[in-house]
């Protein structure tokens, strides 16, 4: 899914107000198990998938990882892309 960037956390790096920016099926990991530190985030006990962990594209707002996120193409087919907030 993608959005428009509304709000960001006080430890949010690299993202502003008003970027564009996507969200795949994994939509966060902790980072630090075993799994994350080899990279296979797939399957990390504490995985996040957007409209399961919390809510997907058919929400007005969502809040997800920053880590998660991606710019996306300032161009798009979508007239009214949602609004997303990054927290970190
Ligand atoms: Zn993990």
């Amino acid at each position: 899914m993608a959005g428009v960037i509304a709000e960001i956390g006080d430890r949010v790096e690299g993202w502003s107000v008003g970027d564009r920016a996507a969200v795949g099926w994994l939509g966060g990991s902790c980072g630090h198990c075993a799994f994350c530190r080899v990279g296979d985030v797939v399957h990390c006990p504490e995985r996040k998938a957007p409209g399961l962990s919390y809510p997907g594209g058919w929400a007005r707002s969502i809040t997800v990882p920053p880590m998660r996120s991606h710019a996306s193409p300032t161009s798009s087919t979508s007239s009214t892309p949602p609004r997303s907030a990054a927290r970190a």
